[in-house]
């Protein structure tokens, strides 16, 4: 199963961040169950945990079960 990155947004500001959640192939509902915008930016994978402030603690949880 492949994973994704995707943006999650603040309602201020459509454009700024505010955490990042995984989503399993081209999904837009986070594992976490929060819906995502279809356009949301996306991001390997890899790049989970390298700001661990903007990671949604759910979605890790779950993410690294499923990933060995
Ligand atoms: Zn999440």
């Amino acid at each position: 199963m492949e994973h994704t990155m995707r943006a999650e947004y603040t309602e201020d500001d459509p454009d700024r961040v505010r955490s990042w959640h995984m989503v399993r192939g081209t999904s837009t509902t986070a594992m976490c169950g929060k819906a995502l915008r279809a356009d949301a930016a996306a991001r390997s994978d890899a790049g989970w945990g390298d700001d661990p402030s903007m990671m949604c603690h759910t979605c890790g949880a779950l993410y690294l079960r499923e990933v060995p």
